[in-house]
């Protein structure tokens, strides 16, 4: 299929990173170029930051970007809201802007020319391109297994995700369009677009360290990244408690038919121990499953308050119009 060259936006959430960026947006803007260069993407293409509310000078070294390159553009969210909030306002302000985004961290952790295939699958008629991570050589032994865990889980919680994909993607503002009509608070986007659905495909990167500053992200974030995943996503876990309780029915049941053949038979003792464990077993687990269930209603809770879930306070003055996006 032959496509009209493009209009690509590389949206980039950043969270105090003044010491990275000046590294990495020169590299943003070359690839950039190197993509207008070869034909593959229109000049009008630009590399948008998302200032998530650093509290470093990450809003001040974007303005200045922006000032000295047309290239650069930026937007500032009122306050911080965490990484997939930023991402979708910046896919959210791209998507009446461009044909095209590509998410990317501003780390320089994920390899840039895999952008190069991306846009030629676009090309070649995807909608949707995963960046997935091809090894985790430059990762510690820990990082590796922690995160390659998250996935395993993630999946057998049945919560979809393309294995070793965080949020390194193209996808076209065809499929933002209907993006948008995902209203959810909770966001876990890379559990979101596989079910936008849409013609897609993967292209493997090598993931590198981070050039400078140091990550947001430690284990307490991932778990709890992986626990908001799988309960915006399923609720296999409810079911899984339903059949748990159906079991630990079914035990007991045989218990008590066991407690009452054993009192006929005049063989009673005074099990304290025994009874003591089962009472403190079972509502050990009867709190465990509260919570889970309460984790859901703490999700409808925020879910019926409908709250918005970016609010831009800032644009670069450069920031093409919506309405400037040709037909
Ligand atoms: N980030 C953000 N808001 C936050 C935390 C992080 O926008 O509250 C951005 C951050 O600037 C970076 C990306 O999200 O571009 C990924 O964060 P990080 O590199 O710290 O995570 P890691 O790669 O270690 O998982
Ligand atoms: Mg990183």
């Amino acid at each position: 299929m032959e496509r009209k060259t493009p209009v690509l936006y590389i949206v980039i959430p950043c969270y105090n990173e003044q010491e990275v960026l000046p590294l990495t947006a020169p590299q943003f803007l070359s690839k950039l170029q190197d993509l207008t260069a070869a034909g593959k993407i229109a000049p009008e293409s630009r590399v948008l930051f998302v200032n998530d509310g650093s509290r470093d000078d990450t809003w001040a070294i974007i303005q200045s970007l922006a000032a000295q390159d047309e290239h650069y553009a930026g937007i500032c969210q009122s306050r911080n809201r965490g990484h997939q909030n930023a991402v979708l306002a910046g896919l959210m302000e791209a998507k009446d802007r461009c044909d095209i985004t590509i998410s990317i961290d501003c780390d320089g952790q994920d390899d840039i020319n895999a952008m190069d295939a991306m846009v030629d699958a676009y090309l070649d008629g995807c909608e949707v391109v995963y960046g997935v991570r091809s090894s985790r050589q430059t990762d510690t032994f820990f990082k590796r297994f922690t995160a390659e865990s998250f996935y395993k889980l993630l999946n057998a919680m049945g919560a979809e995700v393309v294995f070793n994909h965080a949020d390194y993607r193209l996808l076209s503002s065809r499929v933002l369009q209907e993006f948008a009509n995902f209203k959810e608070v909770n966001l876990f986007l890379r559990g979101m677009v596989p079910l936008v659905g849409f013609k897609s495909t993967s292209v493997a990167y090598e993931r590198h360290g981070r050039l400078a500053g140091k990550s947001h992200y430690p284990l307490s974030r991932m778990l709890t990244l992986a626990f908001d995943g799988i309960t915006s996503l399923s609720v296999r876990p409810i079911r899984y408690i339903t059949g748990f309780g159906v079991l630990v029915a079914l035990v007991s049941f045989a218990g008590v038919i066991w407690a009452v053949v054993q009192a006929l038979l005049g063989n009673t003792v005074s099990g304290w121990a025994s009874t003591t464990s089962i009472v403190c077993f079972v509502s050990g687990v009867q709190l465990v499953c509260l919570g889970v269930i309460g984790e859901y209603i703490g999700k409808i809770y925020m879910e019926t308050k409908a709250r918005p879930r970016y609010i831009i306070s800032e644009r670069t003055p450069n920031m093409p119009k919506p309405e400037e996006k040709e037909p």
